[in-house]
């Protein structure tokens, strides 16, 4: 079977959370944006557990609410500030996992997503021993990431590197530009929306496609050690230059530059403050290859922009979080069931029917990819613009792997 999965989530026990981010919201807001599996995040918060115990047990490893599954995950932050994703088989895991950490944490139950004075490969060799998977999260961003601190796998996990299985590219990069890195392509990528509010414009605003028996933790594992068949076939996420850190820019003002004016400034912008490498940069500092090279077992990342972002624009207004695009957003999701099918697969003629012409006009400029994205840098998002008129267009979307290319109407279920 075919399931897709948004594997990285904070609760609302986690800073500058959403209150909304409890286990009954989330489990309902899952299947609108057409996800089924939703990994928990903050699991090694008591409070977190609590709300995660209400759930229907699955098995040892998946609990369900309202339909909607989640498995045992967390972040934790490292000695040097670097974030790490963990996948836990069960809770016994996770209560073992904390006894072993515990001594090394003063904030295990202030915030769900904790700091631990441990290095990488302390916290991949405690994961292994547990039978968890480890990996680093939004690997490339400036801050509180592997590729921020460290120049290698090895450099971060020491002898622990082989143990890593995955890597989260995080909303500023994608499979073309993690690809050229060579060290990366034994892994499986994966892509998750690290969202800190359940609104339809951050949750699963990134998430993965998985081949696998049954949606379970035991399946999805398999699936990203790629062991038995099962398999990610699928990435899907932002186009990275919406991420927050896509381009180098100035935190202060966010005016951009490029490597080489950056590096020329000595990284300070023109009004003082520091300009910060892009995950652009960054990835093509690292790069072993000019063009990416994807190994066979890399499935194609397409680019998929939130619905609520595309009625936005096409009513004109500044707010993806406004009143009117939510009534819009939910006119649609009412008549079609969810987000996916909206962007995907629904016949424009029957968008039409049920909203402004406006919108179904946006979506079908979203499938034509004729948006044209402002990049984002300096922790400020990109933002899409819809062209005013024909040919006025830009094609920044892409649709994965070369050799892969296909529609994005062929993902869609
Ligand atoms: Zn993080
Ligand atoms: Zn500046």
């Amino acid at each position: 079977m075919i399931i897709n999965a948004d594997l990285h989530i904070h609760s609302r026990f986690s800073g500058a959370t959403s209150q909304r981010m409890n286990i009954e919201t989330i489990s309902k807001e899952a299947p609108f944006k057409g996800v089924d599996i939703v990994a928990t995040g903050d699991c090694l918060h008591n409070g977190w557990m609590k709300e995660i115990r209400q759930c229907n047990v699955i098995d040892e490893g998946t609990f369900e609410l309202n339909g909607t599954r989640f498995i045992l995950s967390t972040e934790i932050e490292d000695q040097k500030r670097v974030h790490h994703l963990f996948y836990f088989p069960n809770l016994p895991s996770v209560h073992d996992f904390k006894r072993r950490i515990k001594s090394k944490t003063k904030n295990l139950e202030s915030d769900g997503r904790p700091n631990v004075a441990m290095n990488g490969e302390e916290l991949a060799s405690i994961a292994k021993d547990l039978d968890i998977l480890i990996g680093p999260a939004h690997a490339f961003t400036p801050w509180t990431a592997m590729y921020a601190y460290y120049n290698s796998l090895e450099d971060c996990y020491g002898d622990m590197a082989d143990y890593i299985s995955f890597v989260e590219l995080g909303l500023s990069a994608d499979s073309n530009l993690a690809d050229k890195i060579k060290e990366l392509h034994r892994l499986t990528f994966l892509t998750n929306s690290d969202c800190h509010s359940p609104h339809p414009v951050r949750l699963a605003r990134e998430f993965n496609r998985f081949e696998v028996k049954s949606a379970t933790f035991k399946e999805i594992k398999k699936a990203i050690l790629r062991v038995d068949g099962n398999k990610s076939i699928l990435n899907v996420g932002l186009p990275p230059q919406e991420g927050k850190y896509h381009e180098s820019a100035c935190i202060s003002c966010f005016t951009h530059y490029s490597l080489k004016e950056a590096q020329r400034r000595r990284w300070k912008c023109s009004c003082g403050k520091r300009i910060k490498k892009g995950v652009k940069d960054r990835i093509n500092e690292k790069a072993d290859f000019g063009e990416p090279q994807h190994p066979d077992h890399r499935p194609p990342y397409i680019h998929l922009i939130p619905l609520s972002e595309i009625i936005t624009k096409a009513i004109g207004l500044r707010s993806p979080f406004s009143q009117s695009v939510s009534k819009r957003w939910n006119e649609l999701i009412s008549a079609f069931n969810s987000e996916i099918k909206v962007l995907l697969d629904v016949k424009i003629d029957d968008i039409a029917r049920v909203t402004a012409p406006a919108i179904s006009e946006a979506v079908q400029m979203f499938r034509e990819k004729k948006v044209v994205i402002k990049p984002g840098g300096g922790g400020q998002y990109g933002s899409i613009e819809l062209p005013t008129q024909d040919g006025d267009v830009l094609t920044t979307l892409n649709l994965g792997p070369k050799d892969k290319q296909t529609s994005l109407l062929e993902y869609s279920r």
